[in-house]
């Protein structure tokens, strides 16, 4: 276990450090995130290191998060395990963020190079989100399919008795005329 963070923090003192810190902040603190989620609970937490590089300050370490999603087949709750490591470089402004290579992942501080953990994570969690939330292909509770299906040939003979129904009708009619 690291040393526990859970606030704000001013990253280029963190790196003076080597030092492991652990990062647990509920789930429901990160505004944004928890309105893309269906259940909020649960914590997110990370084990991250802080460490000078090339005039910025990188956090790199391991993320870990249980997102409560609502599936959208069976629309059901769903569980997404996110576990992954993570990599994120400190900038000062929008600009120095621009000048980064592409494949780097920047987040900015405050004027006074601080930054509030929440703001740290947010994005790199969001990120983690799919398009489309889904249960994994075969999962049992995803049951949308072979409900409809169960309803689905009722529907069918019906549709196909009124047609021919119809067509007896007319051939009556024409009969008669
Ligand atoms: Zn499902």
């Amino acid at each position: 276990m690291g040393k526990p963070i859970t606030s704000q923090i001013q990253p280029e003192l963190l790196a003076r450090e080597n030092t492991v810190y652990s990062v647990r902040v509920p789930l429901v603190q990160f505004k944004r995130l928890a309105e893309l989620l269906n259940d909020t609970q649960g914590d997110f937490t990370a084990e991250c290191r802080f460490a000078a590089w090339d005039a910025h300050t990188k956090v790199y370490g391991q993320l870990q998060a249980e997102l409560g999603l609502l599936c959208q087949r069976c629309l059901q709750p769903m569980t997404l395990n996110v576990d992954k490591p993570f990599s994120l470089i400190c900038v000062e402004s929008e600009e120095k963020a621009e000048a980064l290579s592409d494949e780097l992942d920047p987040v900015l501080l405050d004027e006074d190079r601080k930054i509030q953990i929440v703001d740290l994570f947010e994005d790199e969690i969001i990120l983690q989100l799919p398009d489309v939330a889904r249960h994994e292909e075969g999962d049992e509770r995803c049951q949308v399919g072979k409900m409809e299906f169960g309803k689905l040939p009722e529907g069918i003979k019906e549709e196909k008795r009124k047609p021919f129904e119809a067509l007896e009708a007319l051939k009556k009619d024409l009969k008669l005329k």
